[in-house]
């Protein structure tokens, strides 16, 4: 290890956050023009050149680049569509994520800079961790096998399913972390309970499905293991990652993170949910202004663990997941507003159905155990959010699914 590892606390924690994001921010638009067809075609149709962009407000005047665009993107130009920095003989390995989406992986350690998520989570030099992210087609394996290295930690390359299997292995190889989706980690635990060997994880970063709170819970007080968040993408590497707070995710290092409404294109304030867009000063895979179709909201108050950078307000949905109700476009980011930060709420969902050809939203919930909320004050939060009639409606718990969508059209 050297003394200019990622996860070095000065390049989580610069004096001046927003100069570093200009920083980053020119030095990605500049990569991009000098060695991205892409990036040269999408500067000249908006007008812009390197030389405007000093800032990350500068950014403003480029096109977005959706994630929905790549697959046509790449078919018309293979096998990267013109975004690739460096010749593709001087790549390690190419993945295919579901799109289909090629995905490049550079020959540098941590391509993906996961070591900084790994360390916040609280993996150290000789931990055993057990990675279940698929170590083919998509990068998942690859990216958190390459961060745990670089931590220093040894890898235990499980990959997906086995179940069984994968308890014995743990167990055999004094596993004590855990990388993979939160579901199969409970999957996991179960099965060791089961088999009546208990595995012995006390922490896990998981990443790529939900994490409701109550999952959480489980996986921590009945399981014993400490749970961390990461957020990411096979195009862009790590975007964020919980610290030892486990109040949002913190924004990752070398990497810019505007957070857009959609429809207008307006940088939102503090708070307010909007598109995730990547700009990424990549020297082999360089983005400018990546689409990436979720919704997230960015959060500026300090934090005690001393990172510098703004908090990512978790996963609040996807662009494109609109429903109109009545002729107004109601989108599960209105509805998680609403909920967001409540703890007197377990779970919540949307309807959307159809009585006499009359649209009718009805938002079901599932109060916490022990909680008594004030659900006609809700109600009128959620109409003054949604700006349609809502129908609330109390649900027994275990009744909406871990994994449901926030908003349903059920006509
Ligand atoms: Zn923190």
């Amino acid at each position: 290890m050297t003394e200019t590892r990622l996860w070095d606390h000065a390049a989580e924690a610069p004096e001046d956050w927003s100069a570093a994001q200009d920083a980053a921010a020119a030095k990605a638009v500049r990569v991009g023009q000098e060695r991205s067809r892409e990036v040269q075609k999408r500067l000249e149709a908006s007008g812009v050149s390197a030389g405007d962009v000093r800032t990350v407000a500068d950014l403003a005047g480029i096109r977005i680049l959706s994630k929905d665009e790549l697959p046509d993107l790449q078919a018309a130009d293979p096998p990267f569509g013109g975004m690739l920095a460096v010749e593709p003989t001087e790549l390690r390995r190419i993945y295919q994520s579901p799109g289909p989406i090629a995905d490049p992986e550079g020959r540098g350690p941590d391509f993906w800079r996961m070591a900084p998520a790994l360390w916040a989570a609280g993996f150290r030099p000789g931990e055993r961790v057990l990675n279940t992210f698929s170590y083919h087609l998509t990068p998942g394996g690859h990216m958190f096998d390459a961060g745990l290295r670089e931590v220093g930690c040894v890898v235990l390359a499980g990959g997906v399913g086995n179940r069984a299997t994968q308890v014995s292995y743990a167990i055999a190889a004094g596993a004590t972390g855990y990388v993979g989706t939160p579901q199969f980690l409970l999957a996991l635990l179960q099965k060791g309970r089961e088999l009546g060997a208990p595995l012995g994880f006390d922490r896990a970063l998981v990443t790529g499905a939900p994490l409701p709170p109550d999952l959480r819970a489980t996986l921590e007080d009945d399981f014993g293991v400490s749970v961390f968040e990461a957020y990411g993408s096979a195009d862009a590497g790590a975007l964020g990652y919980e610290c030892e707070a486990k109040r949002g995710w913190h924004v990752a290092p070398d990497v810019v993170i505007e957070v857009i409404e959609p429809g207008s294109g307006a940088p939102c304030s503090a708070g307010e949910p909007g598109q995730v867009v990547v700009t990424s000063p990549n020297p082999v895979y360089p983005l400018v202004r990546f689409g990436t179709g979720d919704l997230s909201a960015l959060h500026h108050e300090t934090c005690v663990c001393g990172r510098t950078s703004p908090r990512l307000a978790g996963f609040l949905g996807r662009i494109g997941e609109g429903v109109k109700v009545r002729g107004m476009f109601v989108h599960p980011r209105q509805l998680a507003g609403v909920f967001r930060g409540r703890a007197d709420i377990r779970r919540y969902q949307g309807r959307v159905t159809s009585e006499g050809h009359r649209d009718r939203l009805t938002v079901s919930v599932e109060v916490a155990d022990g909680t008594d909320p004030e659900l006609d004050a809700l109600e009128a939060l959620l109409i003054e959010a949604v700006a349609v009639r809502v129908a609330l409606e109390r649900v027994e718990p275990g009744t909406i699914p871990e994994d449901a969508p926030p908003l349903v059209d059920a006509r």
